[in-house]
């Protein structure tokens, strides 16, 4: 594992990857191939530091709310991300600014973010893309050895069915005299059906080999399945679309399954309900969903109104710390960019700041003192509501000192 600064995180189209390389080890891997330019082994992960502060900057600087992808060049979930969790902070902030989700990939370790996922999909829209190829799961093992079996994804599957979270099964590659069979496909489709699944991508019954995922193809057909390698170059050649023989009959059985059960397959249908962003779009699925009901997205809540209602002693100076309500463990330390605005009664006063430019805790002290301190109320525009973290101990000296805080949303 390495670590490099970047100059970007997203892409034109909203996607990022925050690691470079992957450990799952299938042998299949198209971003092995030479034409994306990796200067290091495959396996040895490369670590986007800042990738985390350039998210936060786009998130900030973008005009209007979209959906976020994740792993198509990387599988997230590799084993270093449950360390390093860049991933976990990623959906943090991509639910604080109010953004969309969606993530490819073939682990389990998914299972550990479905709090953040259930949240990001209750304001916006959230949906969870797995992999299936194979039904096997010995023939699992050699294909993808390092990663979730395919009985463990379509658990995954099932667990975000129940959490109400949407999912979509990419059905690829399949390898041409290894898993075209029919066999393979309906196992496929039945687990689909259980876990009912939105969509599965699926372009065709075959797989793609270009130089540099061709090599490494090869050496673990010579690995696995000995004599496979020279039926492969015997059929197909240098070609770079390997379609199966079975191709015909097995798109009709998939093309007729997704009819019957109501899946989209239309690859494009698939794709443009992946990427619209709607913020309503959390309970209008496009197939009712069994477990429990989705929640209703929350009202945006970018504004933020926090009152302090001080009934006390009227020429106590008082202050108060505030912090957002989620657990502070949560968030990355960040800077405050959206700073309250204060009165008491009808006077409009200026709240200090903490100075620390990594601190996400504005304090304001003292409130001036006035002879009657009716109601302190402070508005935020950063997305969440406030909490009082700490108060200043004169408050509570007298017995008469009593405070509520209210959070309303606008
Ligand atoms: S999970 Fe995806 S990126 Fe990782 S090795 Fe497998 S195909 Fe490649």
């Amino acid at each position: 594992m390495h670590y490099v600064k970047v100059k970007g995180i997203l892409s034109a189209k909203n996607g990022m990857n925050l690691y470079r390389g992957c450990s799952h080890g299938c042998i299949y891997c198209d971003s092995r191939s030479t034409c994306y330019g990796m200067e290091h082994d495959f396996e040895d992960i490369e670590v986007k530091e800042n990738a985390l502060e350039l998210l936060e900057n786009a998130l900030q600087r973008k005009r209007k709310k979209c959906m976020i992808g994740t792993g198509s060049m990387t599988d997230p979930y590799i084993s270093a991300e449950m360390k390093l969790e860049s991933l976990r902070k990623s959906l943090l902030l991509i639910h604080e600014y109010g953004f969309g989700f969606t993530v490819i990939t073939k682990s389990n370790r998914i299972l550990r973010d479905i709090d953040l996922l259930q949240k990001i999909h209750a304001r916006a829209k959230c949906v969870v893309q797995i992999t299936l190829t194979t039904y096997d799961e010995n023939l699992c093992k050699k294909l993808e050895p390092n990663v979730s079996t395919t009985a463990e994804r379509f658990n995954v599957l099932l667990r975000l069915r129940d959490a109400g979270i949407p999912t979509v099964v990419w059905l690829c590659p399949i390898l041409p005299f290894i898993n075209d069979t029919e066999e393979n496909i309906s196992g496929i489709l039945d687990y689909c059906t259980e876990a009912q699944v939105r969509g599965i991508i699926c372009f065709g019954m075959g797989v793609t080999l270009r130089d540099g995922n061709r090599q490494y193809f090869y050496s673990q057909l010579d690995r696995h399945f000995p004599g496979m390698k020279e039926r492969y170059v015997r059929t197909y050649g240098t070609e770079y679309i390997l379609s199966s023989p079975n191709n015909k009959y097995l798109m009709e059985i998939f093309n007729r399954r997704c009819a019957q059960q109501k899946i989209m397959h239309d690859p494009e249908q698939i794709f443009r309900y992946l990427n619209t962003f709607d913020e309503k779009q959390a309970c209008m699925g496009l197939r009712p969903l069994r477990g429990p009901p989705c929640i209703p997205p929350e009202a945006p809540p970018r504004r933020f109104s926090t009152s302090f209602r001080w009934r006390g002693h009227a020429s106590c100076a008082a202050g108060a710390s505030l912090t957002r309500s989620a657990r502070s463990g949560d968030l990355p330390p960040r800077r405050v960019n959206a700073i309250a605005r204060c009165r008491v009664g009808q006077t409009p006063f200026q709240p200090n700041t903490m100075g620390s430019s990594t601190h996400f805790v504005p304090r304001f002290s003292p409130f001036p003192r006035a002879p009657c301190l009716p109601e302190i109320q402070c508005t935020q525009e950063v997305g969440l509501p406030l909490a009082v973290l700490g108060l200043y101990p004169e408050i509570f000296a007298h017995p008469s000192h009593t405070m509520i805080v209210r959070n309303s949303g606008h």
